[in-house]
């Protein structure tokens, strides 16, 4: 049996890490991020910068490759935002809960009542840094719209609100595992999945 890759994952986030491991089952030996490692600021302008500084922490304090995701919602109506603000859109310290009431409110007060007038999209970036400083990068979308009441009691953050694009009306909340196929994260860690492969 050959020994499979190793990357530590550097997301501390236990929804995350089973969505990851899920999608690079049997192609790399994920590890958990080392205990003890305190939050990374991600105060790069984008995601692909905060994805790099997550990476870089932890691969560094691991001493072994480390994979790190960022991912942002893009709401057209609102010029882009949450986006690379979206865990801290209503404040900092706050729940997911918090984050949608928000949002909601935004797009009301923007008057985007029609599914139209609410197109989004998640967008994640995926980064994996090597301890010799060689870095890989890839992302994955999914566009869509907010709807106009939450629907759902899967998944996490945003989704309760997150009507895909390519699925049947309903919110990812209200779906599966069937949610990756289709998802960001599941696009962009697919991505990188073909691109580890490469690297053969
Ligand atoms: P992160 O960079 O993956 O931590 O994502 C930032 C924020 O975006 C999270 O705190 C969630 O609110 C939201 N988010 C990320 N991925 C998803 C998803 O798959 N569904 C819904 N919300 C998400």
């Amino acid at each position: 049996m050959v020994d499979l890759p190793r990357l530590v994952c550097a997301s501390a986030n236990p929804d995350k890490v089973a969505e990851i491991a899920l999608v690079l089952d049997g192609l790399v030996d994920l590890q958990p991020r080392p205990a003890g490692l305190g939050d990374v600021v991600e105060d790069a302008p984008d995601l692909e910068g905060n994805a790099r500084l997550k990476a870089v922490a932890v691969c560094e304090a691991a001493g072994a490759p480390a994979v790190s995701d960022d991912t942002g919602l893009e709401v057209d109506a609102l010029d882009g935002a949450p986006g690379v603000f979206s865990a801290r859109y209503a404040g900092d310290d706050v729940s997911y809960q918090d984050n949608v009431d928000k949002l909601m409110v935004e797009l009301e007060r923007v008057g985007a009542l029609t599914h139209e007038q609410r197109t989004a999209r998640f967008r994640t970036a995926v980064m994996v840094v090597w301890p010799d400083g060689r870095a890989l990068s890839v992302e994955g979308a999914a566009e869509g719209h907010i709807a106009l009441t939450p629907a759902g009691y899967g998944g996490f953050g945003y989704d309760p609100v997150f009507v895909p694009a390519e699925g049947d009306g309903r919110t990812f909340a209200e779906m599966g595992d069937e949610k990756h196929e289709i998802s960001h994260r599941g696009r962009a860690f697919r991505a990188l999945a073909e691109a580890l492969r490469g690297e053969d």
